[in-house]
């Protein structure tokens, strides 16, 4: 069942891969969906991308009640485009919705829509190994209204934007501040929801950081200030002694598709991969007794980023002496092999959108 779509009168050139960053080009066309209480999700279409109108009473600008996802397509080396662990995000799409009081998306009907949209903009998806279509979709609030309450209307956006290799000049590992000043979330929060609350959160730890000197923070539990959290795009891994070990989901961390890809590529590789509660004092330790082999992050922009320095109550350490550790290299390499088709997909992740 294809959705109406309206094509845009001004088309953009499609940019050259060697120009494309992150996040600031997007495609000709996006999907839209609306919802009003007592009808549900109605009207979905395919539209121009374009600037739209909101009321400045708009719920949205006032109470931040909105969601989102960062999903990828990918063009392989025979020319598909997929799509990777397409359904997994759209059921933690599902699951943020339930936090913010946002009413659920039917799964099925926005990956049909998602697949027509990547359809329509195939030609936007880059060819280089490492460069991909990031599909955001994301849901607001749209009642204009100033008073606090849950909106009774709401507004479904997907749209897509060419991305560059995010290692075009090849890894280089980051430094990063343990912040024990600010946090991110709290129990009971909305730490494990995709929502812009909790990034309104970290922009002030972050600015400090990077006026530091440092790349990212990495956050540490509300209550104690001590058990290792998240990095706030990245859910984060640490190689002690053989073992690799990542913060258990608690509700305060945001429970990362690539987190669970890493898990269970380790899992299959019959590397011991665990998920329990871990101290940054733990972490101190085992660098100390010289068994923190490597850290590294996992979020689905930049798939593994290795960690070379953490500076935590202006203690430094250097990890595998600031170099990328060789199980960073080796999942970075696997994953994006599934991802770009160089791998055969024995876990069933990629699914096949379209023929090229
Ligand atoms: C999206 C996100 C991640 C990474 O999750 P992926 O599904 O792997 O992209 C980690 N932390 C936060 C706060 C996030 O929003």
């Amino acid at each position: 069942m294809a959705v109406p779509v309206t094509m845009t009168e001004i088309l953009r050139t499609i940019p050259s891969e060697e120009q494309l960053g992150f996040g600031t080009i997007f495609t000709n066309h996006m999907f839209v969906m609306d919802y009003e209480t007592g009808k549900g999700w109605h009207s979905a279409r395919i539209v121009p991308y374009e600037e739209f109108e909101a009321s400045p009473s708009n719920m949205t600008l006032h109470y931040g009640q909105a969601i989102f996802e960062g999903i990828k397509a990918f063009r392989t080396e025979d020319n598909r485009i997929v799509v990777f662990r397409v359904n997994d995000y759209l059921n933690r799409f599902n699951r943020s919705a339930d936090h913010l009081c946002i009413p659920r998306i039917n799964v099925e009907e926005v990956k049909a829509g998602l697949f027509q949209l990547l359809e329509t903009e195939k030609d936007w998806v880059p060819h280089k190994r490492g460069t991909s279509l990031y599909i955001r979709p994301f849901i607001i609030a749209t009642d204009p209204y100033v008073g606090v309450k849950v909106s009774d209307t709401y507004r479904l956006f997907i749209i897509l934007s060419p991305v560059g290799a995010y290692y075009a000049a090849g890894f280089n590992p980051v430094s990063i501040k343990v912040e024990d000043k600010y946090v991110r979330a709290t129990p009971g929060g909305l730490g494990e929801a995709k929502t812009p609350a909790n990034y309104a959160m970290s922009l002030r730890a972050q600015v400090e950081a990077k006026k530091e000197g440092f790349t990212q923070v990495l956050w540490l539990d509300a209550i104690h200030r001590k058990y290792i959290e998240e990095v706030g795009t990245m859910n984060i891994l640490f190689k002690i002694n053989g073992e690799v070990i990542t913060p258990a989901l608690n509700g305060s961390i945001l429970s990362g598709i690539t987190r669970r890809t890493v898990l269970e590529v380790l899992r299959d590789w019959g590397i011991n991969a665990v998920e329990r509660q871990i101290s940054i004092e733990e972490v101190y330790e085992a660098h100390a007794k010289g068994t923190l082999e490597e850290v590294f992050g996992s979020g689905t922009a930049a798939v593994i980023s290795p960690v070379g320095e953490l500076s935590w109550k202006g203690h430094k350490i250097t990890i595998n002496n600031n170099q990328t550790g060789k199980l960073a290299q080796r999942l970075f390499d696997y994953i994006t092999g599934l991802q770009q088709g160089g791998e055969s997909d024995k876990f069933g992740w990629v699914e096949t959108v379209t023929k090229g």
